[in-house]
């Protein structure tokens, strides 16, 4: 990917774990690589279609002396996380921040931190079958957006269907939604369940009828399998009523582990498996 890339910003701040350095302050250079498409920019000589490095150093200034940490680490996260905020064509940043005056009391040359963070981009199931069920969508999209590190930039249409798994109870609307978020898969199901709760879900029957249901479909192209978070969703693939909206949005998405595209495996469900969507 295409880069820019500021070298030894230096930033009079006051970061650190003794008092002395919290009192005095001390001179800290940051090195930021800036990993995005550059290549609008460059064909039609328009900043718009870049990031402003001269802002992005303001930034990176108006962050590291915004605040007083004890940590480096924490310095550098807080400045990559509001760089990738505030300058949305930027897809990751590498960050170093040097300390070259810490306190140790030997000789030496630099102290670094170096972190990388970046946009994800998820896809999330939702469904409801209970109450205002279209409010209750709206709420899913609601939630996730009120989150300051996520965005749901696409929302597929919504389809009516019948329910799932054996348990008598009514019918469905489900819809599939794209979210760019700077959180963890973990910190990402977590808000999902917040939300869940705050629409009132109650979880009294094994796939009964909800309120609002949040699933985790995908993260990039990763594959994850904990206690608590199984990425790809396992039963995605079973699930005509997920694999058409996520077809709306994203028909040639390969599927990490089957390694086949979204709209080949709603193709070959819908040959051999039990449908649930009403209207295609
Ligand atoms: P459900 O009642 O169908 O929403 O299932 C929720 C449970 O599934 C929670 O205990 C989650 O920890 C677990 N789970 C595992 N993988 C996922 C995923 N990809 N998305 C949502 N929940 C998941």
């Amino acid at each position: 990917m295409d880069q820019i890339r500021i070298q030894g910003l230096r930033i009079y701040a006051r970061h650190g774990v003794y008092e002395e350095e919290r009192k005095l302050g001390q001179s800290f250079y940051v090195d930021a690589r800036l990993d995005m498409d550059l290549r609008a920019a460059g064909e039609r000589d328009d900043l718009d279609f870049s990031a402003d490095y001269g802002a992005v150093c303001k930034k990176i200034v108006e962050v590291m002396t915004g605040e007083d940490f004890r940590l480096i680490e924490a310095a550098a996260h807080r400045t990559a996380q509001e760089v990738l905020l505030s300058f949305p064509a930027v897809q990751s940043i590498t960050l170093t921040l040097h300390k070259p005056q810490a306190p140790i009391a030997l000789p030496f040359e630099d102290v670094a931190v170096r972190i990388k963070r970046g946009w994800h981009t998820a896809y999330v199931a939702s469904g409801s079958n209970l109450g205002d069920r279209e409010a209750f969508l709206r709420m899913g999209i609601d939630g996730l957006n009120a989150h300051p590190l996520c965005r749901v930039e696409q929302v597929a249409p919504v389809y009516e269907t019948t329910p799932y798994g054996g348990v008598e109870q009514g019918e469905f609307l489900n819809t599939v939604m794209k979210v760019r978020t700077l959180l963890e898969p973990d910190q990402l199901l977590r808000l999902l369940q917040e939300t869940e709760n705050s629409a009132g879900r109650e979880r009294k029957v094994h796939w009964g009828p909800r309120t609002l249901d949040l699933d985790l479909l995908l993260y990039d192209d990763r594959i994850l399998e904990t206690p608590r978070l199984i990425v790809p969703h396992p039963d995605m693939e079973n699930r005509d009523f997920v694999l058409k909206p996520l077809s709306d949005l994203a028909p040639g998405l390969v599927h990490p582990v089957s390694g086949q595209t979204i709209l080949g495996l709603l193709r070959r469900l819908e040959k051999n498996g039990e449908l649930h969507v009403k209207s295609m």
